[in-house]
């Protein structure tokens, strides 16, 4: 039962229910594509009279779209839907401490163009290469694009546009937003990328994570960060800084410095650039710089066992944060994303292993899953701020 909370409502408006009812038909298309106004019908005791308004009015918005006519259950072929595919309709831009990509993508998500280039230390040089390709894109899409998605590796608040702190880059209080906003004249909405991943596996996850209510989002990259879906909606915490578990303190001497400057942290222990110093340890070799992550799984997964023994080792520090997770919020699914889900078949024992020990008896466990949004989720968690606002409801619970 949730508490009314009197500052955030607003009295019921005559066309709430109408806005309710449209949100519903608009995600039984999305979910459920390719659907007849007819299963819709049947499926939501919406009248059939009221399911065609809506419809009418959602293709005439552009979201969703008639594609022929299906099997007859006896009458006329009924009509099926679809959500629009035709053209780009947002823009993500995913910004890591070493890449950033900028690219479009149609209202289901998929991606249409997409560009790359080397993350600029200098956030002026940065966000100028991104709104060159930003305009570059919203030229050639002949103005469909609708609201550009920014994720960023660090501390951002979401209801400002404000990069408070990208720790990588000590990039402070940047309004990203606003700069990219006044350059383009489109809406923007940055979030942190964990952040921004978990409202992707909310969305356009695998059925296990997008129908449970309470997940949490590990991604694993140069860093490690958590997103914590909460009653189906990211918890964000005071200014959006929620879910930095990856400071939380998991042993001591850590193979790498954290991102923050500390031996202690778990992402010191856990993250990509810990895996690559342990292989390089293992190894006995000089610090190399030409191997960068994606190798070093490349060479675990055709058997070389220094990369092994140190993807499996970071398993097990993954399985330390995870458990302790696991205890203090019994979430239904952790979900892991980053280039590490391509070695599952290596890391998936030493993980659940160290999580099964770590719960004690008694208390709940939950499912560890690889994200399935793609060795690179960031770029559909920026996508999807942009998107799953198209899907979502200021009105339902
Ligand atoms: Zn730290």
């Amino acid at each position: 039962m949730r508490r009314l909370d009197l500052r955030k409502t607003q009295p019921a408006r005559l066309n709430t229910i109408r806005d309710i009812n449209r949100q519903i038909v608009l995600n039984y298309v999305r979910e459920r594509e390719p659907i007849s106004r007819a299963e819709i019908a049947r499926e939501t005791e919406l009248q059939r009279s009221t399911i065609s308004a809506i419809v009418e009015g959602l293709t005439g918005e552009g979201l969703i779209e008639e594609i022929g006519e299906g099997e007859s259950t006896g009458g006329r072929r009924p009509t099926l839907l679809r959500i629009r595919t035709a053209g780009a309709i947002a823009i993500g831009v995913a910004i890591t401490p070493t890449m950033t990509t900028v690219a479009t993508s149609d209202l289901a998500g998929r991606v249409i163009e997409q560009q790359h280039f080397v993350t600029d230390s200098d956030p002026e040089k940065t966000v100028k290469q991104l709104i060159d390709l930003v305009r570059e894109f919203s030229t050639q899409s002949s103005g469909s694009i609708e609201s550009i998605g920014v994720s960023l590796p660090g501390l951002v608040d979401p209801s400002t546009g404000t990069a408070i702190y990208i720790p990588y880059f000590k990039w402070r209080d940047l309004p990203l937003a606003q700069k990219i906003s006044s350059a383009t004249g489109l809406p923007v909405t940055i979030d942190n990328d964990a952040n921004a991943v978990a409202l992707a596996e909310l969305w356009f996850g695998r059925p296990e994570v997008c129908d449970a209510r309470d997940f949490i989002m590990v991604l694993v990259a140069e860093g490690v960060g958590t997103g914590i879906i909460f009653d189906g909606q990211v918890y964000r915490g005071e200014r959006g800084a929620a879910g930095e578990f990856g400071h939380m303190i998991v042993g001591s001497r850590a193979p790498v410095a954290c991102s923050c400057g500390n031996y202690d942290c778990w992402e010191a222990f856990s993250s990509e650039r810990a895996t690559l110093t342990r292989y390089h340890n293992f190894a006995g070799l000089e610090q190399s710089p030409d191997l960068d992550f994606n190798s070093l799984v490349d060479l675990a997964l055709e058997g070389e066992q220094n990369a092994r023994g140190a993807l499996v080792e970071t398993a097990h520090y993954l399985g330390i944060g995870i458990s302790n997770l696991i205890v203090g919020f019994s979430p239904e699914a952790v979900v892991v994303g980053g280039e590490i889900t391509r070695a599952w078949s290596l890391v998936a024992d030493a993980l659940n292993e160290t999580m099964e020990r770590s719960i004690r008896r008694g208390l709940p466990s939950a499912r560890i899953l690889p994200s399935t949004l793609g060795p690179r989720p960031t770029l559909r968690g920026a996508l999807s701020l942009v998107l799953a606002s198209k899907f979502a409801s200021a009105f339902a619970a």
